[in-house]
């Protein structure tokens, strides 16, 4: 085994040499003509008396990072059932409208005069967000999810101090909830209050009464998320956001599972204050790899003059044939900036043309298919693996990744056998109240054919988990890396390739 491993990382390493290994002293990748201007010498404090860069051509340079970007998985490559990510097909089109030069190349300092055509856009998309999820006012600033959460949560602190309510300190959170939750509400100096699910996979309706009733004065609000990380919708959610504006607290929905709801359900009629988008997951801007995203804030009229600014106005009304006039503006007792200029304006430039290109009966189906496809796959594997809450989900399902004949597989073994079949293996182990819990969803942007391999390949993997186990524990071995030692992996994180070359002076 330890033979093996060797063997392996023998093989990975010939694979993948550094560009440190493949360094000639003297070779060069670039051929500048003679300086004809007087060189001045650098100010000395600036420079090293060593830097080990490599010494390579273009070409190798190219080949080098051409290779290791198709070693990586993405959605273009392959089914992506990540469950609370919404991996969906990022359609080309977008990457060509944020590429236009006059939104590429627009400085975010130019004066609003002459920056008329981002700021329509981003009124339109500021317009349309609001109207998908029902709500009067939405800022584009925060960049990425839990930064509009974090926007949220002020918010909802500004709106008590502004009305002389400063005693509470606690938001209730389902234990259901994403990591973000929790974490925002202990970021923006709230204590959270964790709220245990029901046997439906909902929140336990009498644990919040009588939280409500008890500890009434204490409560700021409640973060929920709709349909909720298990995926299903949670039907009590007007009788939640009543006790909760009883109890004097305001509504939180975390908006990343709008795949499931857009032309279907508007949180701000459910009586939500205040939402989050994740424009990286619904509207199919790119995500992954730490690349940008963009989380706008969705609020009704309570909230709106705390909004995150700056965001888009009509600063003088449209006038014959003269279009409006917009400005940029920072709402009168707004939370502040979430970042530096308009948010990740190249992601509200995908996203508008997303929604331009769907239309609104389009984004309806977006949803529809998303929670089609979702139940079709669950409905399939509903024989081989055991599914913890029964009953139709959203756009996406948690499977119980324990098979009672293989009692030494857990849910990663069969992630890691998904590679080898070439397929992303989806969430594991979250939401957390679920063991050995398998978050899987498949998006509306699958064929059918795709959905039917995936479920082809989930049965065959149950299959071989009891014949041949081996296959499971031993996998991936077809990856260009073998298992990790994951714990290791994040303690001692490795973050650039070391040069090889050798030390100065020797
Ligand atoms: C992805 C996600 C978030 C956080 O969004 P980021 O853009 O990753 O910060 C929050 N809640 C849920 C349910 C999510 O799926």
């Amino acid at each position: 085994m330890i033979a093996d491993q060797a063997a392996e990382q023998t093989k990975l390493n010939a694979l993948e040499p550094t560009v440190y290994d493949l360094s000639v002293p003297g070779r060069v990748g670039a051929n500048l003509p003679a300086c004809d201007v007087p060189t001045e010498d650098l100010p000395t404090e600036l420079l090293r008396d060593e830097l080990r860069l490599p010494e390579l051509s273009e070409l190798q340079v190219v080949r080098h990072f051409i290779k290791l970007s198709s070693l990586n998985y993405a959605i273009d490559k392959g089914f992506y059932p990540l469950g609370s990510c919404t991996m969906k097909y990022n359609p080309k089109l977008n990457e060509d409208m944020a590429r236009l030069p006059g939104f590429a190349q627009l400085h975010p300092l130019t004066d609003d005069e002459g920056a008329q055509g981002a700021l329509a856009l981003m009124y339109a998309l500021q317009q349309w967000l609001g109207e998908i999820v029902g709500f009067e006012a939405v800022s584009l600033a925060p960049a990425a999810g839990a930064h509009g959460e974090f926007a949220g949560i002020l918010m909802i602190r500004k709106y008590h101090v502004s009305r002389g309510d400063t005693q509470r300190n606690k938001i209730l959170v389902p234990d259901s909830a994403h990591g973000t939750n929790p974490a925002t509400v202990t970021m923006a100096g709230f204590e959270v209050i964790e709220l245990p699910a029901d046997a439906e996979g909902g929140v336990d309706l009498e644990a919040l009464r009588k939280v409500c009733s008890e500890r009434a004065d204490e409560i700021a609000g409640m973060m929920i998320t709709v349909p909720n990380t298990l995926g299903l919708f949670e039907h009590n959610i007007l009788e939640i956001v009543d006790l909760v504006h009883k109890a004097g607290g305001l509504m939180y929905m975390d908006g990343a599972n709008m795949n499931a709801l857009m032309g279907v359900v508007k949180p701000g009629e459910l009586g939500f204050d205040v939402l989050h988008y994740n424009l990286h997951k619904t509207f199919s801007t790119p995500h992954g790899g730490g690349g940008p995203g963009s989380g706008p804030v969705g609020v009704n009229a309570k909230l709106k003059p705390f909004l995150p600014g700056p965001i888009v106005e009509i600063v003088e009304p449209a006038q014959g044939d003269e279009p409006p006039l917009y400005g940029l503006v920072m709402p009168e007792q707004s939370i502040g900036r979430m970042k530096a200029f308009h948010g990740n304006f190249g992601m509200h430039v995908r996203a508008y043309a997303y929604i331009r290109a769907y239309g609104a009966a389009g984004l309806r189906e977006v949803s529809r298919h998303a929670v089609l496809n979702a139940n079709y796959v669950r409905a399939r594997l509903m024989d081989t693996y055991k599914i913890p809450y029964p009953r139709y989900c959203g756009h996406e399902f948690v499977i119980e990744a324990r098979l009672d004949d293989a009692p030494d597989i857990h849910a990663l073994d069969i992630s890691k056998r998904l590679i080898d079949y070439g397929i992303h293996p989806p969430t594991n182990y979250f939401p957390l109240i679920v063991p050995q819990a398998l978050l899987i969803e498949p998006t509306e942007t699958e064929a059918k054919e795709t959905l039917d391999e995936f479920i082809d390949v989930m049965k065959k993997i149950a299959r071989e988990a009891v014949e041949t186990p081996e296959l499971l524990l031993n996998a991936p071995v077809n990856a260009p890396v073998r298992r990790l030692d994951e714990v290791r992996a994040a303690k001692q994180l490795v973050l650039c390739c070391r040069p090889a070359l050798p030390e100065a002076g020797d």
